[in-house]
């Protein structure tokens, strides 16, 4: 087993995705890994959560177990269960086991959209036994030093039925996420769609525009993701307007004044 997965990491390893830091975040996680201590994302939608979690997997050579959560997601789905193959009854291992087993990092993310009974799963792993009992094969799985527990939620559409619960939340190290400060975004954007860093500017000046329109109708300011899109578009050669409407605006909100509002704040700045 410890071959293989030494296998994986080394290719893991041969490809580091982009990451641009923000702050101390690098470092805060290699730490959290090092300790052995389990780790929470908060922060908006398209801010660079997932590229985090997989840049950090890859720098440290570590196999990455992505699991997106969501309503129908049970413990089962994560420590796996029993599939009938070719008439045989065989145990499957889900993602969180097979990232324990491997001495992998397991990333949960939109944590608080799982069933109940994944936090049963998770509590004994985030404490100091950092154990994951499987009660359907009988094994109690003790998690390596190199395994990891990475979660990640999005406090901005927390409602009071949906919110991580201090018992829950206060077994992890966490930190906070939010969009890049202006040049390290328009870096990013330059980077990810191949679009002059200068064109790539001025949408990040629109983007700021764009945000603080939040909270009037809108529920969340446009992410990196979008402006990524909007800037990969206008490098394809579409014009900026159809490219804007596209990206910054439809998936923003169906409300027509909404969108007239957001339309006429981008024809301001193009
Ligand atoms: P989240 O998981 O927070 O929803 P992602 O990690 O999927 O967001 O980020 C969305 C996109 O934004 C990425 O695919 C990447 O193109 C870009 N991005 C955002 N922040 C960064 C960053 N700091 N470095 C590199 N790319 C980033």
């Amino acid at each position: 087993m410890s071959h293989i997965a030494t296998a994986s990491a080394q290719a893991f390893k041969q490809e580091l995705p982009y990451y641009e830091p923000v702050g101390n975040e690098c470092a805060l996680f290699e730490q959290a890994y090092r300790q052995r201590l389990p780790l929470l994302l908060k922060g908006p939608t398209g801010c660079g959560k997932t590229r985090f979690v997989s840049h950090m997997a890859a720098k440290l050579g570590r196999p990455l177990f992505t699991v997106s959560c969501h309503d129908d997601l049970t413990a089962a789905d994560l420590t796996g269960r029993y599939l009938l193959q070719g008439g045989e009854t065989r145990w499957v291992d889900g993602p969180l086991t097979r990232a324990v087993r491997e001495g992998g990092i397991c990333y949960l993310d939109e944590v608080v959209e799982a069933r109940k009974d994944v936090t049963v799963v998770l509590h004994p792993l985030t404490d100091d036994r950092r154990l994951l009992p499987l009660e359907r094969t009988g094994e109690l799985l003790e998690a390596p030093d190199d395994f990891m527990l990475v979660v990640s939620y999005n406090p901005g559409y927390q409602h009071i039925l949906k919110s991580l619960k201090p018992s829950t939340r206060q077994r992890f190290v966490a930190m906070s996420f939010d969009f890049p400060p202006p040049r390290v975004e328009c870096e990013i954007v330059a980077r990810e769609s191949g679009l002059a860093f200068e064109r790539c500017a001025a949408l990040v000046n629109l983007a700021a525009s764009l945000r603080a329109m939040k909270g009037q109708d809108l529920e969340e300011g446009v992410s990196t993701r979008l402006l990524v899109y909007c800037a990969t578009l206008i490098n394809a050669g579409m014009p900026i307007l159809d490219a804007a409407c596209a990206t910054l605006v439809e998936p923003l909100s169906d409300d027509q004044d909404v969108q007239q509002g957001l339309m006429e704040a981008i024809k301001a700045t193009f």
